[in-house]
């Protein structure tokens, strides 16, 4: 479970001071699916970064599975983040000049997973998201939808129990981005919790639970049962 209570984040430079995050309050239970709009500049990306440990809250109590996240140091930090969370970018951010295997491989060699495992566990990643034959191919030969799989892949190598994705659809055409979001329903049904920022309405009906952040809030849920919105 994911508890952000009354969470602020001020980013200070030295013309301006921005509060991106202000008394901002969520819990994310395990097994959801939820999707995260509002208009840009609103702090989705800020909060999707603190949610993965990649960046400091300023105020505030954020507790990941009942751990205080305020009273970790910089390696437990990152030990907790190796261990519980996967992280999917818009711009996939695959290394280009390696090819899909040790692209996948890679949070695998950080975490110091053996090359025999390795191997077991990039084959089935690579096979869940419909990419088996393919580990020796370099991401330029896929096309947008196939690299972002290729990310999703990497994302699940280190068997994460929250997927936190910043607008995974949002460099891919619609039906790449449909097939994208069915991957993501798969393996929420298989038990990871996942956190999607998207600006894809559509997208965002799909998913169980929607928030709107507006102005560094949460502004705003709606819940879909059966594609209706109830309050
Ligand atoms: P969104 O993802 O909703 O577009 P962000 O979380 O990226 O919004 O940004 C929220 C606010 O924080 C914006 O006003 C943005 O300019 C500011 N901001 C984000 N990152 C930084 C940073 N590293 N330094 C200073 N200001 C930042
Ligand atoms: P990595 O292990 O990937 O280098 P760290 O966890 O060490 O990343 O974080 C890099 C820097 O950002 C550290 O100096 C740390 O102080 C800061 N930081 C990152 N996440 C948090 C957080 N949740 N709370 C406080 N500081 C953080």
């Amino acid at each position: 479970m994911l508890h952000m209570q009354n969470i602020g984040k001020l980013y200070q430079t030295e013309m301006v001071q921005t509060q991106a995050l202000r008394e901002f309050n969520l819990t994310v239970e395990e097994g959801e699916f939820i999707a995260v709009t509002g208009p840009s500049g609103s702090g989705k990306t800020t909060f999707l970064n603190i949610a993965g440990l990649l960046e400091p809250y300023s105020s505030g109590q954020y507790t990941l599975d009942g751990i205080d996240i305020g009273k970790l140091n910089d390696n437990q930090r990152s030990d907790l983040r190796n261990q519980k969370i996967g992280f999917i970018f818009q711009g996939f951010n695959l290394i280009p000049d390696l090819d899909l295997f040790e692209n996948i491989e890679v949070p695998l060699r950080y975490r110091g997973i053996k090359a025999k495992e390795r191997k077991k566990r990039v084959e089935q990643c690579l096979e869940q998201v419909g990419l088996a034959g393919r580990a020796r191919h370099l991401p330029q030969q896929l096309s947008g939808g196939q690299q972002q799989r290729v990310a999703i892949a990497r994302a699940l190598a280190g068997e994460p129990r929250f997927l936190l994705a910043d607008e995974p659809t949002g460099n891919l055409d619609s039906l790449m981005a449909r097939q994208v979001m069915t991957l993501l329903e798969e393996l929420n049904q298989s038990g990871t919790t996942i956190v999607m920022v998207t600006h894809d309405q559509e997208l965002a009906r799909r998913t169980p639970r929607n928030i709107q952040i507006v102005d560094g809030q949460v502004a705003d849920f709606t819940l879909y049962q059966g594609g209706h919105a109830a309050r």
